[in-house]
């Protein structure tokens, strides 16, 4: 699921709707752009779906798996 919640940048409500009920004005959405859940979580959950995946050296980056010993 996506942000959805907007802001009010006039009088701080927070909001799901494009204008602000309190004020009328027009809301934005407080998270950067670029900002992603996914990325944060990439780690968990791999490691979630292969919890021996660290005891056998694997890295895991936002780029998927690479092997530490593989230098
Ligand atoms: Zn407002």
């Amino acid at each position: 699921m996506r942000w959805r919640i907007r802001k009010c940048p006039n009088c701080k409500t927070y909001t799901l709707k494009e204008i602000c009920p309190k004020c009328g004005n027009k809301t934005i959405v407080p998270h950067p752009p670029r900002f992603s859940p996914e990325d944060k979580y990439v780690e968990y959950r791999l490691l979630s779906k292969y919890p021996d995946l660290l005891s056998k050296g694997v890295k895991i980056s936002k780029e998927g798996l690479s092997n530490s010993s593989n230098k």
